[in-house]
């Protein structure tokens, strides 16, 4: 018996209009490949990158999030109409060739078309984020429609086209009173115009924001598989030290000092404005859009004489780049994993390297140069905070099952301080034997990385590592999630080998294991607001709740933006140590948006989260109603020897 495979897509069609089919074939194969070639050329002439992760890794990644979706799904209308347009055209495209398809292709065809309804309701009807309607879209959306009703109006034109609801059963009966001329004149022309839409089609897929069809799944697959946290190395401080070779230059100043893959990953923006949606910084009125960002990056990698214009200023307002909090949310969102953060990162590196910095900037820097602590304060200042307290440091006594690293904030900010003081409680009541560095603590420059001062960070890193080889440190338990993530995700690069706990985690096992004695109290209503480098970077979302709710007395209460949708207070990327213009602080934003809860108590995990929700909390004039309080001082109030 002889199998069928490949469908004769040339039947009933005269040779004429199947030479036809050939010459508009091949010109639109040659535009096609045209402009492919100038999408690749400009990657190519970005910097070299060698891909992290295994090729199976990223193979199941790209069935996940490029064939199902899965990104693309989480928002439902969008989702849906993405869905329907994308996996059914490419089904369709499929049926064209593969006769087993057939069968259903007509109600495949049918799916496209409530795909086409869903997409024309969204831009013309939805008032939420409208959409980038250039011209270039209604054009795209014309072809598209008028292919989709000319393939219909062909099946309704041929009696032994696919059976199909609306060319088939409902088109058809229009075209009876013709009789076999339907079939013999006008279907063969009904096929040469939906082909040559399709070919027009293809041919306009690299000159249009349809070239993410290719661009998103070939990001998709080569984005790193990498930590979350992770920033990229830019240079190795201490090979440079070592042969005296320094870099010509550092960071991005012009389009070519991105790496081929970031490169690709602008050009892969399907321009979804679900970043700009979720951005804190384009919420509180910045000049910052992560899309605009990216599309601009995007726009100019393809422009001829790019590699000559210069970035910032005359592409980038260096305000755009110091508007970013590093919160992620921007790159969370992105279903076609393009890396905001990195990218912003970069740029920010050659405003440092050129000085370009305003004042309070400097002062940062200058403090963590001087002081090793962004607060400008004496190094023995570190240990005001526990007076009194008999803490036993390292080098009174190394022989400690922990380190209890205290962080900047937890040492010099009277507010932290408070927190700081809670957890040696904690750990006290729960016999865990500890050791603090004391005055031998530093910045370990989180926030000089992510400003852009590599060499900064790259110093503290290697002074603190031989610190804590010095002490042989396995255990570190840390109260901010900016150190935790720097010890976690960033100076593994730089030889650091250790357990990172965060205090969330550390606290909710203590419970967990029956260490710490916890009374009922008053019953109160807790919001936790998930801090973007712990929840979002690093994924310890129940930790801090199981921490909260451990005890009866508490009510814990979600706000509507939670888990990794969680809002930033405004803080990250070294935001909380200079001023960007703004017209409502992230902060305030967040702080409402937690009141809607009704709570008593908005519970934080992050020194720097609590800092900016109490002064929120001071401006909206609700601290007497709503107390922000640290999972350490929630926890620390429920010990029973506080009962
Ligand atoms: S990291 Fe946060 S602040 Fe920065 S662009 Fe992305 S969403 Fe906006
Ligand atoms: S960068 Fe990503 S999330 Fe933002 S518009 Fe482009 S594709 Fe969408």
């Amino acid at each position: 018996m002889r199998v069928e495979i490949v469908r004769d897509i040339f039947q009933f069609v005269p040779l004429p209009y199947v030479i036809a089919w050939y010459v508009i074939g091949a010109i639109s194969t040659f535009l096609f490949i045209y402009g492919i070639r100038r999408h690749v050329s400009a990657w190519k002439r970005g910097k070299p990158e060698r891909i992290q992760g295994s090729a199976l890794a990223r193979l199941r990644r790209f069935t996940y999030i490029g064939m199902v979706q899965a990104k693309v799904l989480s928002k439902k209308y969008r989702g849906l109409t993405h869905a329907l347009l994308s996996m059914v055209g490419f089904l369709l495209l499929a049926a064209m060739f593969f006769p087993i398809l057939s069968i259903v292709a007509g109600y495949i065809a049918l799916l496209f078309g409530a795909g086409l309804i869903l997409l024309w309701y969204r831009r013309v009807k939805a008032s939420d984020s409208p959409l980038e309607t250039a011209w270039e879209d209604s054009f795209v959306f014309a072809i598209i429609v008028a292919m989709t009703a000319s393939g219909f109006l062909m099946m309704g034109a041929n009696p032994w086209a696919w059976p199909s609801p609306v060319g088939h059963d409902v088109l058809s009966h229009f075209f009876e009173p013709l009789g076999p001329k339907a079939l013999v004149e006008l279907y063969p022309i009904l096929w040469l115009i939906h082909s040559a839409l399709v070919f027009m089609l293809i041919a306009y897929i690299p000159y249009s924001r349809l070239m993410h069809l290719i661009t998103s799944p070939l990001n998709i697959y080569y984005a790193p598989i990498a930590p979350k946290g992770q920033l990229s190395t830019p240079f190795d401080l201490r090979q440079m030290m070592e042969t005296g070779q320094f870099p010509a230059t550092v960071g991005a100043a012009g389009i070519d000092d991105f790496t081929w893959r970031q490169k690709l990953s602008f050009d892969a923006c399907t321009l979804c404005v679900r970043c700009t949606d979720a951005c804190p910084a384009t919420a509180s009125g910045t000049k910052l859009s992560p899309m605009h960002l990216i599309l601009k990056l995007k726009n100019l990698e393809l422009q001829p004489g790019s590699t000559s214009r210069r970035l910032h200023g005359d592409v980038i307002d260096p305000e755009e780049l110091w508007a970013c909090t590093t919160c992620r949310a921007c790159v969370e969102q992105c279903p076609v994993l393009i890396d905001h953060v990195g990218a912003i990162v970069d740029m920010r590196r050659h405003l440092i390297a050129e000085g370009k910095v305003d004042r309070k900037k400097r002062d940062l820097l200058t403090n963590l140069n001087n002081v090793a602590n962004p607060y400008g304060l004496p190094a023995f200042e570190r240990v005001k905070w526990a007076e009194g307290l008999n803490l036993k440091t390292l080098q009174e006594d190394s022989d400690v099952d922990v380190l209890y690293w205290v962080g900047c904030a937890g040492s010099y900010d009277p507010r932290n301080q408070n927190v700081s003081r809670a957890m040696i409680r904690i750990l006290r009541h729960a016999g865990v034997k500890f050791g603090v560095l004391g005055d031998e603590e530093k910045c370990n420059c989180e926030v000089a990385r992510r400003i852009g001062e590599e060499g900064r960070f790259q110093q503290a890193a290697l002074e603190l590592i031989e610190l804590f080889q010095k002490y042989r440190i396995r255990r570190i338990v840390t109260q901010c999630p900016h150190c935790y993530n720097t010890f976690k995700n960033d100076y593994p690069k730089f030889g650091l080998k250790m357990e990172v706990i965060h205090h969330s985690e550390f606290i909710a096992a203590l419970i967990e294991a029956g260490k710490l004695r916890l009374r009922a109290r008053e019953t109160r209503r807790v919001a936790f607001h998930d801090p973007c480098y712990l929840g979002r970077y690093n994924d310890i979302y129940e930790a801090p709740r199981e921490a909260i709710a451990s005890n009866s007395s508490v009510e814990l209460v979600e706000i509507k933006r939670h888990h990794q949708n969680s809002f930033c207070c405004g803080a990250g990327g070294a935001n909380f140590w200079y001023t960007v213009e703004q017209k409502r602080k992230a902060s305030v934003i967040r702080f409402e948006e937690a009141m809607e809860t009704k709570c008593d108590i908005l519970g934080t995990a992050c020194p720097f989260c609590t800092s900016m929700f109490e002064e929120a909390s001071n401006v909206l004039g609700t601290s007497e109603t709503t107390k922000v309080r640290d999972i350490a001082e929630i926890v620390g109030d429920m010990l029973e020897e506080n009962a």
